[in-house]
């Protein structure tokens, strides 16, 4: 079976999670952690960066910091995995959700539509006039490694005295190459950023995540919240309600390993993006979605088109074609606001999203993936 999406542990995993467990630190202390939190601090070119248990926990603190309080609404896209829009029930604020556009990013001239006729600002707030709720922030995500346009999201965000947190959980190493934000990376624009470390993220701790945050001092609240508000370690004094948030040295020493290999699993991972493009100029019907012009790229999740009408089959018979030759594929999530959660909330004009939805297949995109590998995917996909 070719996977869709597997770890690579060829560096120094086995070393360093060795030495975590011979220093018996394998809990939420030890210097692993504080390693990868100074690693990708630097990585990023930002002052710090705030290790948690996970994507979702980070991005849970970063609602909480952004001032997102019970009642609030918060916008988020229709199209991503559905841990963008968890933590905002986590804190009994209501998502809002977004159309996409070709990128598979959030619309954001649909966004501008909603703020402009569907908003009124009233003193510092936004009201959204159909449910008469505050607007508190933007979750923008940047899908599959492919950034958004953050300079426009920007403007907005001022114009809107909106926070601005990025879901950069697959977009870590994803950075600008013009504009304003040139040279900047995928999840330091906004206020806050997220990134994930999941098994089949660019980089894996297994499980685990990195917050970032514009605001040095709430960067260090986010720190202080993910290990139990804690004030006084050796009396236990907790002024406020924290969380078990921290990660664990032992994640920390496999992060710390595969950062080291981050850039050249880049390098891999374009590289075999643009050996699938040209093989796939061999079979009518069938392309790989192109990432965002003004944006270096992670190449993280490579994303088949399928045209039915040229190719004369649907996804779900090329997933199955794909499946009986062994090779796994998978469709893009299904859309939040069709998800039982979330079939209340308010959907604004969500059109695009189902297209992208019916048309787009993820295949294999691992970075230990072969020639042949590729190759084989290729010839399943001819006819
Ligand atoms: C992976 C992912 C998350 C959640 O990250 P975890 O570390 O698995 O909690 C959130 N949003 C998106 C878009 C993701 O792909």
């Amino acid at each position: 079976m070719i996977p869709l999406s597997v770890p690579n542990f060829s560096g120094s995993e086995r070393e360093y999670v060795l030495k975590a467990i011979e220093a018996e630190w394998v809990s939420t202390g030890g210097e692993y952690v504080q390693l990868l939190e100074k690693k990708i601090a630097q990585y990023l070119g930002i002052d710090s960066a705030v290790a948690c248990q996970s994507g979702t926990a980070g991005l849970h603190l970063a609602l909480l910091l952004a001032g997102v309080k019970p009642g609030d609404e918060v916008i988020v896209p229709a199209l991503t995995f559905i841990a963008s829009i968890n933590p905002i029930k986590y804190i009994h604020a209501e998502p809002v959700f977004m159309d996409c556009d070709d990128t598979l990013n959030m619309d954001l001239e649909k966004l501008k539509d909603f703020l402009c006729n569907e908003c009124d600002q009233l003193g510092n707030s936004l009201i959204n006039r159909k449910t008469n709720k505050k607007i508190a922030a933007v979750v923008i995500v940047h899908v599959f490694g492919n950034m958004a346009d953050v300079e426009r999201l920007m403007e907005m965000a001022a114009k809107f005295n909106l926070k601005v947190i990025e879901d950069a959980t697959e977009a870590l190493g994803t950075f600008r190459t013009k504009g304003t934000h040139m040279g900047k990376f995928a999840g330091t624009v906004g206020d806050f950023g997220v990134y994930s470390f999941n098994g089949n993220k660019i980089i894996t701790t297994g499980g685990g995540g990195m917050l970032v945050a514009k605001d040095p001092a709430l960067a260090e609240k986010a720190r202080y919240l993910s290990t139990q508000a804690k004030d006084d370690s050796v009396y236990y004094i907790h002024n406020d309600i924290g969380y078990n948030y921290r990660m664990t040295n032992l994640q920390g020493a496999l992060g710390v390993a595969q950062l080291e290999q981050l850039d050249n699993f880049i390098l891999i991972k374009r590289k075999n993006y643009l050996l699938y493009t040209k093989l796939l100029q061999e079979i009518e019907g069938l392309t790989l979605l192109p990432f965002n012009s003004g944006t270096r790229p992670n190449y993280w999740f490579y994303s088949l088109v399928i045209d039915e009408d040229k190719y004369g089959e649907d996804r779900d018979g090329v997933l199955n074609r794909l499946y009986r030759h062994q090779i796994q594929s998978r469709p893009v999530w299904r859309l939040n606001h069709l998800q039982h959660p979330y079939q209340c909330n308010q959907a604004y004009k969500i059109e695009k999203a189902y297209s992208c939805v019916d048309k787009i297949l993820n295949i294999p995109c691992s970075t230990n993936l072969k020639k042949e590998d590729i190759e084989k995917v290729i010839e399943a996909l001819k006819k």
